[in-house]
């Protein structure tokens, strides 16, 4: 086996296959050998489980999800990185390299075919430029996985991990906890990586929830109601909530008092229950 953990090893692999990294494609390796195997712990590979990771790069975490899980799916986009895979990893009998795009593969499809029978969890060093929308996909398409254990930027990590209804919290605080419960487990600064980026970053884990905290009559109207809520975090919550979804002011009014939130409230200060409330009720006005 390849000690991926070495930094002079990386090097060597990657001038071998004459690698340069892509900027566009977010990739910033690890090469802090601490953190692999702790990140593959706290993501719960192990027997009778199946991962999926996204992003494999060189394979640094694929390395260890493979001691450890019956089987790994990575899916990794840069055709480039097939090669070095195959050097760093090709002895595994329970890996499979998938060269797609994430955000445009069939995950249900993916799990069915891969995962017959197993417990399925995420785990990944995400690239930075879709951390959101990588993160939504596995959550709103109500994949039959138990948790996410991702690696993302520290500001985006205390993001999603914020308590719903403090200041620290966003749409994407309230989007998350609607499907999950997200739980920080530990910082990684900017140093761990090759080429270092300019920001820290955290590893958490996004614990799926079997059935959403609260009930709405759509789930798409709930998350219109969230983006327009937060989208100009200046206005209080009747302004944003009128110019987000289109609604005059004066109905606005009157769906919050209806809801029991104020209307000089802010979306940072509204629960998930508040959020639910405000959806259901501008359902029946519609
Ligand atoms: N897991 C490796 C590590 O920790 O060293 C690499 C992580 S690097 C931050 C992100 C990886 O995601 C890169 O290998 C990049 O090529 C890959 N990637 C970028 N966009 C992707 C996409 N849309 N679908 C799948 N993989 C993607």
């Amino acid at each position: 086996m390849n000690n991926l953990s070495d930094i002079g090893k990386i090097k060597e692999i990657l001038s071998k296959h004459g690698f340069t990294f892509s900027k566009s494609l977010g990739q910033n390796f690890l090469i802090n050998p601490s953190v692999c195997p702790r990140m593959a712990e706290y993501s719960g590979a192990g027997e009778g489980v199946g991962v999926i990771e996204v992003g494999p790069g060189i394979g640094v975490l694929t390395n260890e999800l493979c001691q450890l899980a019956d089987k790994v799916v990575a899916v990794e986009l840069d055709k480039r990185l097939l090669p070095v895979l195959e050097e760093t990893l090709g002895e595994y009998d329970n890996l499979k390299v998938v060269n797609e795009d994430v955000l445009k593969l069939d995950l249900h499809k993916l799990i069915a075919e891969e995962f017959a029978g197993m417990k399925v969890v995420v785990c990944a060093n995400l690239p930075y430029y879709i951390t959101s929308p990588v993160i939504m996909k596995l959550l709103e398409d109500r994949l039959p996985i138990e948790a996410i254990t991702v690696m993302v930027q520290k500001e985006a990590a205390q993001r999603i991990c914020a308590e719903v209804g403090t200041r620290q919290s966003g749409a994407v605080t309230v989007s998350v906890n609607y499907y999950a419960e997200p739980e920080m487990l530990f910082g990684v600064s900017a140093g761990s990586f090759m080429p270092a980026p300019k920001v820290d970053s955290a590893v958490i884990r996004l614990n799926v929830r079997k059935e959403p905290p609260v009930k709405v009559e759509s789930e798409k109207l709930l998350f219109n109601v969230i983006k327009a809520a937060f989208s100009q975090r200046r206005k209080t919550l009747a302004n944003s909530l009128s110019s987000g979804l289109s609604v005059e002011k004066g109905k606005i009014n009157e769906l919050l008092i209806n809801s029991g939130v104020e209307t000089n409230a802010r979306a940072e200060k509204l629960t998930l229950d508040d959020f639910a409330n405000i959806t259901n009720n501008l359902q029946e006005m519609m």
